[in-house]
């Protein structure tokens, strides 16, 4: 992949594209593979890099939902189950299973969640993960050896999947790009074509890197830009409803030793009444989630202080060294997209039922939106939106082909490629970059496993175009551990421009823009 060519295929696209995506997180993403792989002719547009929104910023969890089970969403979590299986089943190179440890301190909650959690395996069906089963309070700490254990009983262990979501979104570019999309990060779009009837049919897009504008025509144009999805629906429609309550979700990374073994932590009601994760991730503990309300989205959202100390002391309620602002090697944030719910009877729109589920939402100006649904559910939320854009545009009909559509890098046995197992296949390219130049073996920072070829690879194959690309999304050290991030950067910067070519201003600019950013990730104590 490579944005020059990207470019040359948009400037020389002789008519209409079949479709437009606009947004490039993990359901524009899932859009342009389904449509594609079914043979239509797609273009995608991301305003920042793929995955700077929401699908950077999760808890990394390929799962079923555990909590939707209290609340009887039996439908919704039976498909998210089979989704996770499908996911597992498709990019083995980046999902694996994963033991979630829900600990007990009263009676009644070994045999409450140990029924819950057998109902949750048995739902899975052919795409289960491990068998749940009730523990005994040593068995509890022998998963979660660094559990306090004043006033535990003993557990209930239940598996759902893990992933790291950053960079499964950019093998789906790729796999999109494989099934003959044309993908481009840094191009906004600024507004919405209409036909002489009224409907949309193309885009003014704008390239953030030079501010040239073009417009592009489409049969439809699907709009999956997540949290921002009003913004979009207003281009079409100035008296758009808006669909969206955004809610913010932090995480805290710690180091493993907050969280030896390999079985995570699942809280299921904080004082809050929410789910938390402690979760070992890439070598680290990461530790969230939060619930709050916000005004209105942006890119990058920043923790508050609320919510940091919400984080920090659930986790000592539950971890024998309670960890402190000084523990904390990264904090982020992410927006939730919640879609309201509109009550039936009154037809009121009202945030009091957020809906966790998609929703597909076709406006009069043709504009079809899709927004909600969860990571996990991404391959099945497109399947829904290709099938309702492609009626709508009139599209010869075709099936969805993408059940069992391998992921790019899809390798059965990639842990055996260590440091590298998240490339899956890919890894064989980048062991060769640095048998051609050693020097390109060389670690980036003491504190991270990161080399200086995955900064080329991410550069020449994978469509970074930033310092930040490479340090927050390619690999992720700025989510793993932001001082080292700021320490590694200068070098990435260096590797970056010489293989882009920035001249001295451009990665003077550049490495700016990521130290002012990477801010937000670091906590002073
Ligand atoms: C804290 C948190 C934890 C979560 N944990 C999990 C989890 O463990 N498992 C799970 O399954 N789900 C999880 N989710 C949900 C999941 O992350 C989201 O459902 C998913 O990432 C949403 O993807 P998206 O593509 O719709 O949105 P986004 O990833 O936000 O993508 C939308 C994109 O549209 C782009 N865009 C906006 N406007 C324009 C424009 N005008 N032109 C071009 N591009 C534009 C944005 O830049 C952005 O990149 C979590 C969510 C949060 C907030």
């Amino acid at each position: 992949m490579n944005r020059t060519d990207m470019w040359r295929r948009v400037e020389t696209h002789p008519k209409a594209w079949d479709m437009i995506v606009v947004g490039g997180g993990a359901t524009g993403v899932g859009v342009a593979i389904d449509a594609a792989a079914r043979g239509y002719d797609v273009l995608l547009l991301e305003q920042s890099d793929f995955g700077k929104g929401t699908s950077s910023r999760s808890t990394k969890l390929a799962h079923g939902g555990v909590r939707y089970l209290e609340r009887g969403n039996i439908g919704l979590v039976m498909e998210a189950l089979k989704e996770r299986g499908l996911l597992l089943q498709n990019a083995p190179h980046l999902v694996h299973d994963l033991a979630f440890v829900v600990p007990n301190y009263d009676w009644w909650e070994a045999p409450f969640y140990g029924l819950g959690l057998k109902l949750y395996q048995l739902l899975a069906g052919k795409y289960g993960f491990g068998t749940s089963r009730i523990l005994s309070k040593e068995e509890t700490l022998q998963h979660l050896p660094t559990l306090k254990t004043e006033g535990l009983r003993g557990g209930a262990v239940y598996y759902d999947g893990q992933f790291d979501d950053a960079r499964l979104l950019i093998h789906m570019v790729a796999t999109a790009f494989e099934q003959g999309a044309t993908l481009l990060n840094y191009v906004e779009v600024t507004g919405l074509t209409k036909d002489t009837q009224g409907f949309v049919d193309g885009v003014h897009a704008r390239d953030v890197e030079d501010g040239n504008e073009f417009r592009a025509a489409a049969k439809v144009v699907v709009n999956a830009t997540g949290a921002f999805t009003d913004l979009l629906r207003l281009k079409a429609d100035s008296a758009a409803e808006s669909m969206i309550v955004p809610s913010q979700g932090i995480h805290l990374v710690f180091e493993a030793s907050f969280l030896q073994g390999t079985s995570a932590i699942m809280v299921p009601h904080t004082s809050d009444g929410r789910v938390l994760f402690a979760i070992p991730w890439h070598g680290h503990t990461l530790v969230g989630t939060t619930d709050t309300p916000i005004a209105a989205a942006t890119l990058e959202p920043v923790a508050t202080e609320q919510e940091i100390d919400f984080i920090l002391a659930t986790a000592g309620q539950y971890l024998t060294k309670a960890p402190t602002r000084d523990d904390v090697l990264s904090v982020f944030a992410g927006v939730r997209p919640l879609v309201r719910a509109r009550d039936v009877a009154s037809g009121v729109v009202s945030t009091a039922a957020l809906s966790r589920d998609h929703v597909i939402h076709i406006d009069r100006s043709g504009l079809v939106t899709i927004c909600g649904g969860k990571w996990t559910t991404y391959r099945h939320m497109a399947e829904d939106c290709v099938d309702q854009a492609a009626t709508l545009a009139q599209l010869p009909d075709r099936p969805c082909t993408t059940h069992h559509l391998k992921i790019h890098g899809f390798h059965g046995a990639a842990s055996a490629f260590g440091s590298l197992a998240v490339y899956g296949s890919d890894a064989y390219e980048i062991r060769k970059l640095i048998e051609s130049d050693a020097r390109l073996g060389e670690p980036l920072h003491p504190a991270l496993p990161y080399r200086k070829a995955e900064v080329i690879w991410a550069a020449r194959r994978e469509m970074a175009r930033t310092v930040e690309d490479a340090l927050a999304r390619r690999t992720r050290a700025l989510f793993l551990n932001a001082r080292a991030a700021v320490e590694m950067a200068p070098a990435v910067a260096d590797l970056m421009a010489s293989e882009l070519g920035w001249d001295t201003s451009t990665r003077k600019k550049l490495l700016a823009a990521f130290l002012h950013i990477a801010s937000n990730y670091v906590l002073s104590s």
